[in-house]
């Protein structure tokens, strides 16, 4: 028999796809006899996959299609859905305080997501745009929005100029939104197609990718107008200015972050392992160790695969799959079980490259063009109705 974890509620931190998919799972393997308390800053689960976006997001007007309202996902459930920031955990306490109060729980699953990681690069955290949250995709469209509709702010440059920095998928899919939306349609007047650059950095671009989806990724990306530059981090960023290691400086109307993520601050102040980017290191069974029936899920938790002994990747295939093992265990825990250890098992991956075209791979088969991008919304249209539905998404 295992140490059961303490009575009082699960308590899940973030109502992203960790986050959510622990607190449906949960409630709907234990049918609703674990009280659940989902705590969010808002009162909406982001569709944070499609944030990059933009262009779509310029022309809508509002973002409700990248959103789905918590209220309608859990109305028929028995989880409490509370809106609130979380200023800290006290993992010796079991209790975590938010703007208004405290709560105390039994078991907990942070499930906080990611930041933005700067890498201590001077202006980029204050001269740049980011789509990491949804606040930064907004902010992003107005900003591109209002480029389109002037002139260009750079001396002799005819065309707007964007440079997207960091050459993983978000950086890739963010920069070919931005070369091939039509931004006549969004200005509602003579616009003319922005300059694209996608500084892809030291890492090879879309490092960690099948080599087959990125050579396709690389040619569509070059036919929908985007100049890859590889090889050359950034070293400052400056007003209207980027400076790269080897010493050249890149004029820009916009600048935006996609050079990668670590966990939010106050998970790294918590007194526990951690790992890359003070992502919380856990055990297999996604436990904190030492902390039986305190989880970590998603982008926020470093979870090595122990069948690979490979780091499993920060993305929103792998959250889910890791919030259902994760689920499991909150009710073992519950119950005094053994709690069992996480496997992954990728699916498949795709990127979007614009024009409705995409690359991806699933096991050990690429399909690129149109079939890819068809794939790719697919998946996310199903995980979205899923999501409204209250049910478990089927293919993400
Ligand atoms: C543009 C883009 C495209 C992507 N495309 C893909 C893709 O095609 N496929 C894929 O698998 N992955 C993709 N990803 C990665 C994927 O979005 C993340 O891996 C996924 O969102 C991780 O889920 P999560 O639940 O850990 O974090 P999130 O989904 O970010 O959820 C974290 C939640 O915590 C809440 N929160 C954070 N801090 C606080 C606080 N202090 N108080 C209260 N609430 C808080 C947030 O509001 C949020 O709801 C993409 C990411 C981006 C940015």
């Amino acid at each position: 028999m295992e140490t059961p974890a303490p009575p009082g509620p699960l308590l899940v931190l973030g109502a992203g796809y960790a986050g959510l998919t622990v607190a449906q799972q949960v409630d709907r393997l234990a049918r609703g006899s674990v009280p659940i308390v989902l705590v969010d800053r808002h009162p909406v689960h982001v569709l944070r996959t499609q944030l990059y976006e933009v262009g779509r997001l310029a022309a809508a007007g509002s973002p409700d299609s990248w959103t789905v309202p918590l209220a309608r996902v859990f109305e028929r459930s028995s989880v409490e859905c509370r809106e609130g920031t979380v200023e800290a955990i006290d993992l010796d306490a079991r209790s975590v305080r938010l703007g208004d109060g405290t709560i105390r729980y039994g078991s907990l699953a942070v499930c906080l997501g990611s930041v933005a990681a700067y890498y201590g690069v001077p202006g980029a955290s204050e001269l740049t745009h980011q789509v990491y949250r949804l606040s930064g995709a907004i902010r992003l469209a107005g900003a591109l929005r209002e480029v389109e509709a002037g002139s260009s702010t750079l001396p002799g440059e005819r065309r707007p100029r964007v440079v997207v920095v960091g050459g993983g998928s978000t950086g890739t899919e963010l920069a070919a939104e931005i070369a091939t939306s039509d931004w006549s349609q969004v200005t509602g007047g003579p616009a003319r197609p922005p300059d694209v650059f996608l500084l892809a950095g030291a890492l090879p671009f879309l490092d960690g990718l099948p080599p087959s989806l990125v050579r396709h990724a690389r040619l569509l990306l070059r036919s929908a107008g985007v100049a890859l530059v590889p090889g050359l981090n950034v070293t400052r960023v400056e007003a209207g200015r980027v400076h790269l290691e080897d010493g050249s400086v890149l004029a820009a109307d916009l600048v935006v972050w996609c050079a990668g993520l670590e966990a939010p601050p106050l998970v790294r102040a918590l007194g526990a392992p951690h790992g890359k980017g003070g992502r919380l290191a856990v055990d297999p069974t996604l436990e904190v160790p030492g902390r039986p029936g305190v989880f970590a899920v998603g982008d926020v938790a470093e979870v090595r695969d122990p069948s690979t002994g490979m780091l499993v990747p920060a993305t929103a295939q792998a959250a889910l799959a890791e919030a259902r093992v994760a689920a499991r265990n909150v009710i073992a825990r519950s119950r005094g079980d053994p709690p069992v250890p996480f496997v992954y098992r990728e699916r498949g991956v795709a990127v979007a490259l614009g024009l409705g075209r995409g690359a991806a791979a699933i096991r050990h088969v690429t399909v690129w063009g149109s079939p890819a991008a068809l794939l790719k919304r697919a998946v996310q249209r199903e995980y979205a109705r899923s999501v409204e539905r209250g049910q478990p998404s089927t293919l993400l």
